[in-house]
């Protein structure tokens, strides 16, 4: 292995893995309360439409958020920058220099992180969500679907990973329902610059077509030229495309 290439992030104590095992319970049970208020609030076909709409819209504002850290990991600062150093430069480091390891991470270190993430959101919901239908209401349910799908990214990435998914997920992958290998494999192919979206790929062609990681970059050197690591050689050795996913038959 390269000696510029990040360590494993393995640094994996029982604490951590505490907190993510009750943050995966809390997100579960929060999300499920949310249900049955959505389920309880609401009475009229207009409604559930709204309710379908704000589970659209969290899937892609969840795959645009999935897409935005990614590239803030893979392209700013390094491992030690503050806090964002260990925590995203270095696990999406990490996934390039051995984009298989996250298929032998189990259902708590796989989804843990995420859902600490979501933690403090879905709190502020079952705080703020009113038992009737609104514009709260149903801003609310984006933010729960959202956050439901932040929970999901992780799994359908490494699902992306794998070598052989269980039917019904490669069915998902085939329709274009979850991030598929196919689709996922340009973002593991040099140079390694677009495609960072991870849960399900809708909003990558859209954010390479308006350049959109190529004007966050242009803002970050104007900002702080130093930052920024967008020099393929500086970034850790990849795993070209057909070693970095097995394409699942
Ligand atoms: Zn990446
Ligand atoms: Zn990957």
């Amino acid at each position: 292995m390269d000696k510029t290439a990040p360590p494993s992030p393995a640094s994996y104590g029982r604490a951590h893995r505490a907190l993510e095992i009750a943050s995966i319970a809390f997100v579960f049970g929060s999300l499920l309360w949310i249900a049955v208020r959505m389920v309880a609030a609401t009475h009229t076909v207009g409604g559930w439409i709204a309710i379908a709409l704000a589970a659209v819209g969290g899937y892609i504002v969840s795959d645009f958020l999935s897409g935005f850290v990614h590239w803030a990991g893979d392209t700013v600062g390094d491992e030690t920058t503050p806090i964002f150093g260990p925590n995203f430069v270095r696990p999406f480091r990490f996934h390039h220099v051995d984009p298989e390891d996250i298929t032998r991470h189990d259902f708590v270190e796989t989804n843990g992180n995420n859902c600490i993430v979501a933690t403090p959101v879905l709190l502020t919901l079952l705080v703020i969500m009113p038992k009737e239908t609104g514009l709260l209401f149903y801003t609310s349910a984006l933010i729960a679907f959202t956050a439901f799908f932040v929970f999901c990214t992780n799994q359908f990435h490494k699902w992306a990973h794998t070598k052989t998914p269980a039917p019904w997920v490669r069915l998902l992958q085939r329709a274009g329902l979850i991030l598929s290998p196919e689709h996922h494999v340009v973002h593991h192919t040099s140079p390694r610059d677009k495609y960072y979206c991870i849960t399900v790929g809708w909003m990558n062609p859209v954010l390479d077509k308006i350049h959109f990681f190529r004007f966050c970059e242009a803002v970050i050197t104007r900002v702080s030229p130093r930052a920024l690591r967008p020099d393929p050689a500086d970034r850790p050795p990849q795993n070209e495309a057909d070693a970095a996913i097995a394409m699942p038959s």
